[in-house]
């Protein structure tokens, strides 16, 4: 048994490169991931980030001791497109009460649905309308030293201000003029300078401030809220790659120059995309699912999808490639984690043992879970150390001792949804294996066809008599 702690290997954004990761106090390991927006359901790319960097806090608790890791994700719950969403389905509410009702509902949803992904909670989880003072001090400071101004009712960051901006991105500032709008933008000094604070109307939710009564724009949210948890360095920040630009630049811009330091974060790590079934997410093309309708409705695939089978099916690839999510992909990630929990101990409580060296050095290696597949089955084809399975599968959040429960369930269903019976399907399997003992093997190839057809499986073996037996099941 290896007990030694592994080197953690990150790739960095900002740098390019992966590097040996070195905290800067192993007592406090610090990661910082933007969390969601909150007035809709998680869609399953949002699933991804939250899996993703929940992987991240698991193997840095099993590094550094749980005790030694904080980690935050914040809850945007300040933002135009909830206003619209509080506007059209509570018309009969007050705006501030059709907002809060929308952001409760909506975070709520959120927790359950990541936990069901098998997502820890995070240390802390901040709203951004409770820290809207932190964000005022920040803005104020950004003002003092000269790097943001007010103009158009709005205080706006002037991206001139800082010689390195666009580090993170690699844009440099004529890539952004490019793009600007520059009628819309006539009061911004530089057209890629971006909204710190903006007047609300008096409709709009808004708070007092020394600009008038408004809100925040997004970034300085989390410049806000990573300060107040992680201080004004810390070691990793996350999300996926749409955050690159302009979210994640904009946070580094406003934290190093209200700061004066030379880093935000020191490690930024960003996951690939998900796609399904080979095309872009999106409401138009009828191919956007959120995590809940896949883990309570029939609308993927025909059934519903354990959490775990789902987060399985993400983490057999690699979090900075794409992934196209596919029936085919849960169905095999539902086949491989059934196996595995097989053999694993199905009491919560009773292991001992310690997760297995060897998935510990791939995740070790920029959280390389795309590798632990064929070290699982080769640890679940040579069962001597269950504790040791099961600890690798706690590590991983893909411990599931209900698999049993869950696939009987799941057959039921599918039996349900067939159009032969139980007893037709009995008396079909008796009269090819009548078929076969006289040797008419055409019809019965046709009866196992017929059944193939329906989904239905045939399996022939000899029993303790060495009679012709089998067995069936339904498969998708
Ligand atoms: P949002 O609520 O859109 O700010 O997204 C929350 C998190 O999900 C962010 O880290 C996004 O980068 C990430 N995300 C959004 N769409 C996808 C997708 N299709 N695939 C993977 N991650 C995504
Ligand atoms: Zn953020």
């Amino acid at each position: 048994m290896n007990t030694a702690k592994p080197q953690l290997s990150l790739y960095n954004t900002l740098t390019r490169a992966k590097a040996a990761f070195v905290p800067m106090d192993a007592a406090n390991v610090r990661l910082y991931a933007c969390g969601p927006t909150v007035y809709d359901f998680a869609h399953i790319g949002n699933g991804r980030a939250a899996i993703v960097f929940d992987l991240l806090f698991r193997l840095l608790r099993h590094v550094y001791g749980a005790e030694h890791v904080t980690y935050v994700r914040n809850i945007t719950d300040v933002d135009d497109k909830i206003n619209a969403r509080a506007l059209r389905d509570h018309p009969e509410l007050k705006l501030n009460e059709a907002i809060r009702k929308v952001t409760e509902t909506t975070a709520a949803q959120y927790q359950k649905d990541v936990a069901a992904l098998g997502c820890l909670e995070p240390n802390v989880q901040p709203r951004a309308t409770d820290n809207i003072e932190e964000m005022q001090r920040l803005i104020a400071t950004l003002i003092e030293r000269g790097h943001a101004y007010e103009a158009g009712g709005e205080v706006l960051f002037a991206v001139d201000s800082m010689a390195d901006y666009g580090q993170l991105s690699g844009r440099n500032l004529e890539d952004n003029l490019a793009g600007a709008r520059i009628a819309v933008d006539a009061h911004k000094r530089n057209p890629a300078d971006f909204v710190l604070w903006k007047l609300s109307s008096a409709e709009e939710p808004g708070w007092d401030s020394p600009w008038g009564r408004g809100r925040p724009g997004w970034h300085i949210e989390c410049s806000a809220m990573s300060e107040r948890y992680l201080g004004q360095t810390f070691d990793i920040h996350g999300g996926g790659l749409d955050l690159i630009f302009p979210h994640h630049e904009n946070e580094i811009a406003q934290s190093r120059c209200a700061h004066g330091t030379h880093a935000m974060a020191n490690v930024w790590m960003h996951n690939g995309f998900l796609q399904v079934e080979g095309q872009k997410m999106s409401k138009s093309l009828g191919n956007f699912f959120t995590i809940h309708q896949l883990l309570e409705t029939s609308d993927f695939g025909g059934r519903k999808w354990p959490g775990e089978v789902l987060r399985l099916a993400m983490l057999m690839t690699h979090y900075r490639e794409p992934i196209d999510f596919t029936v085919k992909r849960l169905e095999e990630a539902y086949r491989i984690l059934k196996r595995w929990n097989a053999a694993a101990d199905d009491q919560e409580a009773s292991v001992d043992g310690l997760p297995d060296a060897r998935v510990v050095a791939a995740l070790a290696d920029d959280l390389d879970s795309s590798g632990i597949v064929g070290r699982l089955h080769e640890m679940v084809r040579d069962p001597q150390d269950i504790g040791s399975l099961t600890a690798t599968l706690k590590l991983l959040g893909l411990h599931w001792p209900e698999w049993k429960k869950a696939d009987g369930e799941a057959a039921a269903a599918m039996l349900a949804s067939l159009r032969l019976s139980e007893g037709e399907i009995t008396s079909n399997v008796q009269s090819r294996l009548d078929a076969l003992n006289a040797k008419d093997f055409a019809k019965a190839d046709a009866i196992r066809a017929e059944l193939a057809g329906q989904g239905i499986v045939l399996m022939d073996y000899k029993d303790e008599q060495g009679q012709r037996q089998t067995r069936w099941e339904v498969k998708r």
